[in-house]
């Protein structure tokens, strides 16, 4: 029997790349940069799956070129990038790698956090520069960790970590989510708050909610108002979450006392945005899950779910299970 032919949009860590290679026709982009969109399109037409990145937009046009299209496996947990609900209705499975990345975006958050109350990065470039003179009781002050308040917006899986850290700083732990989770709240000593009480608050508001139609904007200037000019904002979740112009406006105005991201409304981030050129913020390149043996263990993932998909078994991790009904798995078999 033939192999399933499988397009891979970018050169992941080996182990992920040897397993595909193992059981398919490897077909591998090996730029740099994201795969162009023309490429794509023209390289999908004959391919039974797809490993793609976030900077990939896997959309109707990507399926109109691929009628063959069975599987897409993202290399990431976000699959905001990807028209699942297109996907579905054509019957194709998609799959993405949650968990794996969960402590090392967690600590990540928990690196922002710190480096952004306590200047870290700004400190580093003081000392560089050589403007480092003297010590002085009011050189580089920063902001309090230990035992203030952190309110989390997103209590999913990284969330939930950020929370576990937090309580060896003995901070007080505030939530908002969907749903209440109370198991959480015993083990986590953490309280349930509507997300305008959450603002008001907390000393730390950090971001771990996916990015959907709800979430889109959830922290827009009327929500930044209401939180306090002492309060430290951090994102490593999506941009599109925060309205960056009015964040950048409140940190500006001194409404809130900074920020830290790893992700932006547009990425990378204008060399001439205005957050560039604030010193109360702390700009970090989309790295929350940039691990050495993390990305390995993605990489592994991604393509255990597309080989699965493909030898019609359940994948490690299905994002549309709607697709069961629509093509069972015994249908998609391939080897
Ligand atoms: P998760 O376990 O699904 O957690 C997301 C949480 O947000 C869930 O509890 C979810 O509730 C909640 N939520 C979704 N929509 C909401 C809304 N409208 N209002 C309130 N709560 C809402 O996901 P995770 O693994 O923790 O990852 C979270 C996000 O982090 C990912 O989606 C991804 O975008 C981002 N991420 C970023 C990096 C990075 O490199 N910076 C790395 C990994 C992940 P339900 O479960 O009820 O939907």
């Amino acid at each position: 029997m033939a192999k399933p032919k499988v397009l891979v949009t970018r050169k992941i860590p080996p182990p992920g790349l040897e397993i595909v290679s193992e059981y398919c026709d490897l077909d591998l982009y090996e730029g740099y940069e994201p795969i162009p969109n023309a490429e794509l399109l023209s390289r999908i037409r004959d391919k039974d799956g797809l490993l793609c990145l976030l900077t990939d937009k896997i959309d109707k046009s990507v399926y109109d070129a691929s009628p063959r299209l069975r599987v897409v496996s993202s290399y990431s947990v976000g699959c905001e990038h990807i028209d699942v609900d297109e996907a579905t209705k054509r019957r194709i499975y998609v799959t993405n790698t949650p968990g794996v990345l969960t402590e090392a975006t967690a600590d990540l958050t928990w690196a922002l956090l710190m480096a952004t109350a306590r200047r870290i990065v700004e400190a580093d470039s003081f000392v560089r520069k050589g403007l480092w003179k003297h010590w002085h009781p009011e050189l580089m002050l920063g902001h309090k960790v230990h035992g203030k308040v952190l309110g989390i917006i997103g209590l999913g899986r990284i969330g939930e970590a950020v929370a576990r850290r937090a309580k060896g700083f003995k901070m007080k732990i505030l939530y908002y989510d969907k749903i209440r989770k109370r198991d959480l709240e015993e083990q986590l000593g953490a309280e349930y708050k509507d997300l305008e009480d959450l603002l008001k608050e907390s000393d730390f508001v950090t971001i771990h909610v996916s990015l959907n139609p709800d979430t889109y904007h959830l922290i827009n200037e009327s929500r930044l108002k209401l939180m306090r000019p002492s309060t430290i904002l951090l994102n490593a979740a999506r941009g599109p979450v925060i309205d960056q112009k009015a964040l950048a406006k409140a940190l500006k105005e001194g409404r809130i006392a900074g920020a830290g991201l790893d992700v932006y409304e547009k990425e990378p981030i204008d060399l001439d945005d205005d957050l560039m050129r604030l010193y109360n913020v702390v700009l970090l390149p989309h790295i929350g899950s940039a691990e050495i043996e993390t990305r390995s263990k993605m990489a592994e993932l991604a393509a255990r779910n597309l080989i699965s998909v493909l030898k019609g078994q359940m994948p490690p991790h299905l994002v549309n299970p709607e697709v069961l009904k629509l093509r069972p798995l015994s249908d998609v078999k391939m080897m």
